[in-house]
C-alpha cells in the first residue's frame, strides 16, 4: 500500500529534551489502536554512523535491534509502546546518509555531476524516510527529526521534509514540539519561543500542521487562540502536553487532547469514536497498584546517566505492573564498592542486577557484589557482562582460579574464563563489529529459564565481542553453576544459572531490549517474582 502510506514528521523546537521520541510513540500508540499499522523513524542529526561507539554519557544506552542495528535509544520506546520491532532502517543518521552518498560517489553513480547537499543528501533522506513506507507493511511512518530547529545539523532534514510536503502533499503532516516556559517571576505561560521556533521553521519553508506544546501549566483556550494566530494553525491543533507521572501516562494525555482525531481529520481520514486502549489501561492500572514492592539494586559504572539503563529500567516497569508490584530501583555504582562496604550496602535489597558494560573500570566492584549475592542467596540477575563476571566470580571464589578473568581486561591471565571471540581477533574496526542482533538459543529443560519462558526455544539480541570459554565448562558445572542456554549452531553459553540458589540466572545476551507494554519479559518477570519471594522470606 506504499501509494498510500502516510508520511507524519516531528520535529522539535525551543530546547531539546522535550519528548519528541514518546509523543512519537504515543501518537503511533492511538493510531495503533485505532487498528493502522504504523513505524516510528528516527532521523538523527550528527555524525557518527550509528551510536555503537558513542560513551554511553553522550546519549545514554545504545538500543539493538533484531536486525542488529545499534541505535538511538528511543528505538526503545517505539518498541515498549508499539510492540512491534524495528529494524536498520528506523535510525539514519547523517554518518550513514554521507557514508551512502559518498560510496556512490566512488562508484561513479553520479555520472560526472557535482555531488551536493541539495538534491544528494537531501534525495538520500527521502530515500531513507521513504524504505519503511514503500516497505507496504505500514498505513503511517512517523518520522522524528532529532536535534532542534535552528540548528545547523539539521538543515539538510527539514529541507528533505519541505521537499516530501510538496512532493507527497496530502499524505504528509508535520507535528512541531515546543515548549511553553513559565516565568516565576512574571507568573505566566510565555508563547513567544514558540511563535519563533514556528518561524525558524517557516523560514525553511515548512509550516507545521500541529504543535504539542510541552508546558508545567495548563495552557487555555485564550492561550491556544494566540499561539494559533500567530503560527497559523487552527486552535485545536495546539495541543498541550503536560509533565506525566510516567511516560505510560502520555498515550491517555495525548488521546483526552485529541491529537490523534486531529491527524486523522488534517489527513482525510475517519476520526470518529476511540482508540482502543483496554490492554495499555490494564497496564496502567497495574503500575500505579501495586500491591508490593521490592528494591533491586542496579549495578554498574554509568549510573549517573540513569538513560544508559533505559531498557533495564522499563524492564523493570513491565514486569513490576505484571507482578503487581513497584520495583523500587537502587542505584549502585560498581566504582565505589568495595570489600568493607559491600555487605552494608547490598544486605538490605530484595535482588541484584549487574549491568553490562565496556572496559575495566568498575569491574572489581561488579565481582564483588555477585559474590555478595550468591554467597547469601540473595536473587541475582546478570546480563552481559554481568553474566560474564558472574562466570569470573565463581571461577575465582568456588573454583579457587584466583586470577581468572575476561581477556577484555587482562589479556595475559592463565585463567580466561570469558575470552574473545574466534571472529572477533583479527577486527580492527569497532563500529559496527560487535556480534550484534537476535541469535537463538536453546534452554534445558526444567532450567529456570525455560521455566519462565515457557519454552526451550528463545531468540535474544546481543552485543559483545567476549564469550563464556568453553574449556572451563566441566569444572564449572561440576562446582554447581550450569551452563543452561547454548546457541544451537555454534555451542556458545548464553545462559548460566546456579540451581542451588533462589535465583541466580546470567545472560550474555540482553533480555531487556525485548521487554514492552504488551509483553513484558519472562526473565525480568521471574527475577521480580523471585525478589518478592525473597523480601518474603526474609520478613519471616
Ligand atoms: N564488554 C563485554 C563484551 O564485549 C560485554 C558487553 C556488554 O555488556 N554489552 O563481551
Amino acid at each position: 500500500m506504499s501509494s498510500s502510506t502516510k508520511y507524519i514528521f516531528v520535529t522539535g523546537g525551543v530546547t531539546s529534551s522535550l519528548g519528541k521520541g514518546i509523543i512519537s510513540a504515543s501518537l503511533a500508540k492511538l493510531l495503533q489502536g485505532r487498528g493502522y499499522s504504523v513505524t516510528i523513524q528516527k532521523l538523527d542529526p550528527y555524525i557518527n554512523i550509528d551510536p555503537g561507539t558513542l560513551n554511553p554519557y553522550e546519549h545514554g544506552e545504545c538500543f539493538v535491534t533484531n536486525d542488529g542495528a545499534e541505535t538511538d535509544l528511543d528505538l526503545g520506546h517505539y518498541e515498549r509502546f508499539l510492540n512491534v520491532s524495528t529494524s536498520q532502517a528506523n535510525n539514519v543518521t547523517t554518518g550513514k546518509i554521507y557514508q551512502s552518498v559518498i560510496e556512490k560517489e566512488r562508484r561513479g553513480e553520479f555520472l560526472g555531476k557535482t555531488v551536493q547537499v541539495i538534491p544528494h543528501i537531501t534525495d538520500e533522506i527521502k530515500e531513507r524516510i521513504q524504505i519503511l513506507g514503500n516497505s507496504g507493511e505500514y498505513d503511517f511512518v512517523i518520522t522524528e527529526i532529532g536535534g532542534t530547529v535552528g540548528d545547523i545539523e539539521s538543515l539538510p532534514y527539514v529541507e528533505a521534509v519541505r521537499q516530501m510536503l510538496w512532493e507527497f502533499k496530502r499524505r504528509t503532516l508535520v507535528i512541531h514540539l515546543t515548549l511553553i516556559p513559565y516565568l516565576k517571576a512574571a507568573g505566566e505561560l510565555k508563547t513567544k519561543p514558540t511563535q519563533h521556533s514556528v518561524k525558524a521553521l517557516l523560514e525553511l519553508g515548512v509550516q507545521p500542521d500541529i504543535l504539542v506544546c510541552r508546558s508545567e501549566y495548563h495552557v487555555d483556550r485564550a492561550m491556544r487562540k494566540k499561539i494559533a494566530l500567530f503560527c497559523n494553525v487552527e486552535p485545536n491543533a495546539v495541543i498541550e502536553s503536560l509533565d506525566a507521572s510516567s511516560i505510560y501516562e502520555v498515550p491517555l494525555l495525548m488521546q483526552q487532547e485529541e491529537l490523534d482525531k486531529v491527524v486523522l481529520e488534517k489527513l482525510n481520514l475517519p476520526h470518529e469514536g476511540e482508540a482502543n486502549l483496554v490492554e495499555w489501561l490494564h497496564f496502567l492500572d497495574r503500575l500505579k497498584n501495586p500491591k508490593s514492592k521490592v528494591t533491586i539494586g542496579l549495578i554498574g559504572k554509568y549510573i549517573e546517566l540513569k538513560d544508559s539503563y533505559k531498557s533495564i529500567i522499563e524492564g523493570f516497569h513491565h514486569a513490576g505492573a505484571a507482578n503487581e508490584c513497584s520495583v523500587n530501583i537502587e542505584w549502585i555504582h560498581s566504582e565505589k564498592l568495595t570489600d568493607d562496604n559491600v555487605a552494608y550496602r547490598l544486605k538490605d535489597l530484595d535482588g541484584i542486577l549487574v549491568a553490562p558494560g565496556f572496559g575495566s573500570r568498575g569491574i572489581e566492584g561488579k565481582i564483588l557484589a555477585i559474590q555478595y549475592a550468591r554467597e547469601n542467596d540473595i536473587p541475582f540477575f546478570g546480563i552481559c557482562l554481568g553474566m560474564q563476571c558472574a562466570v569470573i566470580e565463581f571461577a575465582r571464589n568456588v573454583l579457587g582460579l584466583r586470577d581468572a578473568h575476561t581477556t577484555e581486561i587482562d589479556a595475559a591471565t592463565q585463567n580466561p574464563v570469558i575470552a574473545i571471540m574466534e571472529n572477533q581477533k583479527d577486527l580492527t574496526q569497532k563500529g559496527g563489529t560487535m556480534r550484534l542482533g537476535a541469535y537463538a538459543c536453546d534452554l534445558t529443560k526444567d532450567s529456570r529459564s525455560a521455566e519462565a519462558y515457557g519454552s526451550q526455544k528463545i531468540t535474544e539480541r546481543h552485543r559483545h565481542r567476549y564469550e563464556f570459554n568453553n574449556d572451563y565448562l566441566e569444572a564449572i558445572e561440576a562446582k554447581g553453576m550450569i551452563a543452561v542456554g547454548k546457541n544451537p549452531d555454534t555451542g556458545l553459553v548464553e545462559v548460566v544459572e546456579i540451581p542451588d540458589h533462589i535465583w541466580f540466572v546470567g545472560t550474555q545476551f540482553h533480555p531487556e531490549y525485548k521487554s514492552t507494554v504488551e509483553r513484558p519479559h519472562p526473565l525480568f518477570i521471574s527475577f521480580v517474582k523471585a525478589a518478592i519471594r525473597k523480601k518474603k522470606s526474609t520478613l519471616v
